[in-house]
């Protein structure tokens, strides 16, 4: 089986890993903080805070915007449900943005609703936009929208790492107020599990390393007095432990090194893909304009026309050893966000995405043989009669 995703890991990564292994600390040692300087320093942003997960990561973004009950945030649902899932941990209400055509949070959408929202009082705090498949949103226009009706923006980049928008990386461009990475393996680089936060803010930043120890403090000036000793902290308020292992970001810290090439490789593959698939029925994927994609995903819409549609495409595609996946059910019409009242229908345009799309293999470890076997699985998959 060619999966959609997968890592791609070195013997250098294997001696990086095996280094910690042998070292002084598994744990809250040296790696994590370089970890946390190297991507700031690629994607360009003065602060990084790194966590177990990306999903970690978005409730600790959350947390340190001040998103408590009452609150509303605003996603695509056109994601993993973890980007809508933040908001629900710190008590908020979730809302989402119908999709535009390159199947991010559509910026008309998001204006009009704004719009609504003024008159019935009932802004966003936090609007999360989710860079799909590696393509960043129109951050520039978010960003103005955020300015003029108040709302923070915390972008979730999980697929967008190595990316760039207007010739700025992703994460270093400050358009966001935290811009979220995942290093689970399908990702660009992985630690195993892992996540950051980058953010411009020294202020954020100091929030999100508290929440992800317990809420403690060993800032004297942080302190409600005096320390009792050279031994003391503070719980300042409740926490979590969200905090990476050494052996985890030695492993990530390895992977960036090669950033770069692994994205590189991602977009030799869909040259391959673009060339082999154009003209044969599947939608493929938009061409970059605003910025490089990272290129997490391949995803191809199946119209229903086509040779028995969406559903007979994949079966065949997976009886050819081709591990494909779809990408995404929408947030909404899951079963937990339906008892809060969503219901199909409500975002139509994620939800026409849906019932047509289907992920292609995708990974910079990818062989040759399988990138020209997918291609050969495509176009028989689309030739038969259904
Ligand atoms: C993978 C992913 C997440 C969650 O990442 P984890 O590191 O697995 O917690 C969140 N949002 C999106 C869009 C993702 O693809």
């Amino acid at each position: 089986m060619i999966p959609y995703g997968r890592q791609d890991i070195s013997e250098d990564d294997v001696r990086a890993v095996t280094r910690v292994l042998r070292s002084d600390f598994l744990t809250q040692g040296p790696e994590i903080e370089a970890f946390e300087s190297e991507l700031a320093a690629y994607a360009g942003a003065p602060h990084a805070v790194a966590v177990n997960s990306a999903t970690s990561a978005l409730h600790m973004a959350c947390a340190a915007l001040g998103v408590g009950p009452g609150d509303k945030v605003w996603t695509s649902p056109n994601s993993f449900t973890a980007s809508a899932n933040c908001a629900r941990y710190c008590g908020a209400d979730v809302d989402f943005v119908d999709i535009g055509p390159d199947l991010n949070i559509s910026v008309a959408a998001l204006r009009g609703k704004l719009v609504s929202a003024r008159a019935a009082g009932t802004l966003p705090k936090v609007v999360i936009p989710v860079d799909f498949a590696g393509r960043s949103c129109e951050m520039a226009d978010i960003r103005a929208l955020a300015d003029e009706y108040g709302f923070s923006i915390v972008e979730d980049a999980s697929h967008a790492v190595g990316g760039t928008y207007q010739g700025q990386r992703v994460g270093g461009h400050g358009l966001s107020d935290i811009t979220v990475f995942s290093f689970h393996p399908v990702k660009i680089i992985t630690s195993g599990e892992g996540g950051m936060a980058l953010t411009h803010s020294a202020e954020l930043a100091e929030r999100m390393q508290r929440f992800r120890t317990h809420g403690i403090t060993r800032d004297p000036s942080r302190m409600t007095h005096e320390p009792d000793g050279p031994w003391y902290y503070q719980q300042v308020e409740l926490g979590f432990n969200y905090r990476l292992t050494d052996i985890h970001a030695a492993l990530g810290r390895n992977q960036l090194r090669r950033i770069d090439e692994l994205v590189r490789r991602r977009h030799e593959i869909r040259g391959v893909y673009d060339h082999g698939l154009g003209g044969c029925g599947m939608v493929l994927p938009l061409p970059d304009t605003t910025g490089r994609s990272a290129l997490h995903l391949y995803p191809v819409r199946i119209p229903a026309g086509l040779a028995g549609g969406r559903d007979k495409v994949f079966a065949r595609l997976r009886q050819a050893g081709l591990g494909v996946n779809v990408h995404y059910i929408p947030i909404h019409t899951q079963p937990y966000y339906r008892q809060l009242g969503f219901k199909p229908g409500d975002f139509p345009e994620a939800e026409a995405y849906y019932s047509e799309a289907v992920s292609l293999p995708m990974y910079a470890a990818m062989t040759q043989q399988q990138i020209d076997t997918v291609v050969k699985a495509c176009l028989a998959a689309v030739a038969s009669i259904p």
